[in-house]
């Protein structure tokens, strides 16, 4: 029985590439009699199977680490979260609502803040120094200069990765400076399959070396907040986390309560009065939504 990762779906056909082995992709299908069925395969996964008249006939899904929505793509190991130091120069509450966001998926975060040609030495400094307090890995890039790029490269060693932030921050533009065939690659998919150039894709991985793989196709670039209870906002705020276990309260949402660990944690300017801001902006959004929707 041979293993591989499924890099692509298309109409019941999935492009398998053997596990270690370099570059090559295998047409595999699922036979109707097995148990097996089509619908259950996603990009992402591993699967095992065996080789019949040239093409793979797909036995099984190895269990998966995860499954994320957007991309619908499965066994996610990485999640870079893109934002720019400037065109578009991101403002606190922005910055927070994508954290929120990643911090949700439940997939190790990594952020890149690309376009440090066009700012100084200092706002550099500034910005992702402030992430990195948050707790952070921060990556700073330029795909003018190159900066980073080999960083990035190695954070993405032996990982399945998707990337995701706000539009215009530069999140393809970073794809084809660490795999420079993407584009090529994805141009000459879409065509093959004879779709518009504005037809939505169906996602792809791509694999940038031996044992790594990005997603062609961005997670979240825009802000939606599915349902998340007021009171579980804070477990989406790494920073805050050691100063929960302070509040005299287990439930404290960190607004009115007596004894609150993160509040004084904010009078002791160890949490920035920025960042709770920011907390409290979208703690009063969510319990709107909270409220309009389950009143
Ligand atoms: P996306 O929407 O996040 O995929 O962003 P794009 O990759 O399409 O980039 C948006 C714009 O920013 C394009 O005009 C890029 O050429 C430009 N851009 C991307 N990265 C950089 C960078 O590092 N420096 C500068 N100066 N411009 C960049
Ligand atoms: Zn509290």
């Amino acid at each position: 029985m041979l293993t591989g990762r499924v890099i692509r779906a298309i109409g019941g056909f999935f492009y398998v590439e053997p596990l270690g082995e370099a570059f090559t992709s295998v047409e595999c299908f699922v036979r109707g009699k097995m148990k097996l069925s089509a619908e259950t395969i996603l990009v992402g996964d591993q699967v095992t199977y065996f080789m019949e008249n040239g093409k793979g006939v797909i036995t099984g899904i190895i269990e998966r680490l995860n499954v994320l929505k957007r991309p619908y793509i499965a066994n996610v190991n990485l999640l870079v979260l893109v934002f720019a130091f400037q065109n578009p120069k991101p403002n606190e509450i922005l910055i927070t609502k994508f954290l929120v966001l990643a911090e949700q998926s439940r997939i190790p975060l990594l952020l890149v803040l690309n376009k440090t040609d066009l700012v100084s030495e200092a706002e550099i400094g500034q910005l992702s120094g402030k992430l990195r307090q948050y707790g952070y890995q921060v990556i700073c890039t330029s795909v003018v200069t190159n900066q980073g790029k080999s960083e990035l490269l190695s954070a993405l060693n032996g990982k399945v990765t998707v990337f995701a932030g706000p539009s215009g921050v530069g999140k393809s533009a970073l794809l084809n400076m660490i795999a420079p065939g993407f584009k090529l690659q994805t141009g000459a998919v879409s065509q093959k399959i004879g779709r518009g150039k504005h037809t939505t894709r169906e996602v792809q991985l791509y694999r940038i070396n031996a044992n790594s793989y990005v997603a062609d196709t961005p997670g979240f670039t825009q802000i939606a907040f599915e349902g998340i209870a007021p009171e579980k906002l804070k477990e989406f705020f790494p920073d805050f986390r050691e100063y929960n276990s302070i509040c005299r309260f287990k439930g404290c949402i960190h607004l009115a309560e007596p004894d609150c660990g993160v509040k004084q944690a904010v009078e002791n300017g160890v949490i920035s009065r920025q960042r709770y801001e920011a907390y409290l902006n979208l703690l009063a959004e969510i319990r709107q939504n909270w409220k309009n929707r389950y009143r």
